[in-house]
């Protein structure tokens, strides 16, 4: 019979209800069997308790969006100017990564994500090759393969290479999705086929949307942007631009649903969010890789009056320092004081499992879930400084990993 551990800890945060102090997490294999007080857990012959001391055992974080295999690219793109300065230099720069390139970039951005304490991460991947890495680790996943194509003549060539590297994927990795990277990358007609591919197969279709004013711009038919694109042959003389915004365009191509997850969300208007809030898409924000591309920061405040549900990601090391979503959490406070710490730790943790369709397995320290748990070293010694404690700390918290080697 496989033994039960109790994991104890000064304070046990399961995020689906109040933290407890003193408590303790059953594990019993890989799955957890129970948390509560010492008097709600019945240790039976033959468990084991750990005691883990002045930590905070939490559900490991979730990092809903993320390019593992652009992860060598860190320092390596221009992010003191313009988005469309940043997207030329990481263009120029991918282009120059070979096979062993990217298989070394997954990873190395898959042992960052493990020790930032991410149990699940949403991996879009252009080449497909996170595959088998993402197979091998601990890390839960959903593997997004992204198109990205905007000229009409290409459309066949472009669908047909996409869906044979699909189907190849969705027998190597259980959970493979697909992305359309962006408004401005990704014609109307691309945009649909995807979409039919995503209806047909795992459910939901991950898209940056409205990341910086260029996209607004472009999809005006102006701006550096829409000159880039030009310029990489990515599209013909004739394209209409829609005249609206990223968030309307969406809406136009019937994409802004349930199941798309829409990824950054920072260049939107007030109308935007109403719309949003009728559509009730996903939601991904990526605060500081917004900061670090200089785009404007996301209104979360806004987004959380409407009860949108937000779940957090880093995007790549293309664009941001690590790949901590515990640091995400700590730039979300940082702009959005107005939402509380807890909420702020649902976005890291079952918001993003439920993000990706994840929820009844991961997100939360609860009976028959997976036991993907971390600690972080606290001194709080009450529950209302606790998620405070955890979230405005975040820039220093260490983290270890609870039943799972490092
Ligand atoms: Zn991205």
């Amino acid at each position: 019979m496989t033994q039960t551990v109790f994991h104890r800890a000064r304070w046990i945060c399961p995020v689906n209800r109040p933290p407890i102090e003193g408590g303790m997490v059953a594990v019993t294999g890989s799955r957890i069997t129970g948390a509560g007080t010492k008097n709600d857990l019945k240790e039976a012959d033959g468990s084991s308790v750990v005691d883990h001391g002045d930590v905070a055992i939490l559900p490991a974080f979730t990092n809903a969006h993320t390019h593992l295999e652009l992860s060598l690219l860190e320092n390596r793109t221009t992010t003191g100017g313009s988005f469309v300065d940043w997207l030329r230099s990481l263009l120029c720069e991918r282009d120059k990564l070979n096979h062993k390139d990217f298989n070394h970039a997954i990873a190395c951005g898959l042992d960052i994500c493990r020790k930032n304490g991410t149990g699940l991460i949403a991996d879009i991947s252009n080449t497909g090759r996170s595959a088998d890495h993402l197979n091998k680790t601990l890390t839960k996943s959903v593997l997004f393969l992204e198109a990205i194509g905007l000229d009409p003549e290409k459309l066949p060539v472009c669908l047909a290479e996409f869906h044979a590297l699909y189907d190849r994927l969705k027998i190597k990795h259980p959970f493979t999705g697909v992305a359309a990277h962006s408004p401005y990358t990704v014609s109307p007609e691309l945009f649909s086929e995807i979409h039919a591919l995503s209806a047909n197969g795992f459910p939901i279709l991950s898209v940056h949307v409205a990341e910086s004013d260029n996209e607004s711009e472009f999809l005006a038919g102006k701006g550096p942007l829409y000159d880039l694109m030009r310029e990489r042959n990515f599209r013909d003389g004739d394209w209409t631009p829609p005249m609206k915004s990223p968030v309307q365009y969406m809406d136009m191509l019937g994409l802004l649903t349930r199941d798309t997850l829409c990824v950054h969300l920072v260049q939107v208007s007030d109308s935007d969010i109403e719309l949003l809030s009728q559509r009730r898409p996903r939601i991904c924000l990526c605060p500081r890789s917004n900061q670090k591309l200089r785009v404007g920061n996301p209104p979360v405040e806004k987004l959380f009056r409407k009860g949108l549900p937000i779940a957090l990601g880093t995007d790549s090391l293309a664009s941001n320092d690590d790949l901590s979503i515990l640091k995400e959490m700590a730039r979300i406070r940082e702009i959005a004081p107005v939402v509380s710490p807890d909420e702020i730790i649902r976005m890291g943790t079952i918001n993003g499992a439920a993000a990706l369709n994840m929820e009844k397995q991961l997100g939360s320290i609860e009976e028959g879930k997976e036991a993907s748990l971390i600690s972080l070293s606290v001194t709080s010694s009450s529950s209302g400084t606790l998620y405070e404690e955890i979230v405005c700390d975040g820039y220093r918290k260490e983290i270890k990993w609870i039943n799972q080697p490092q």
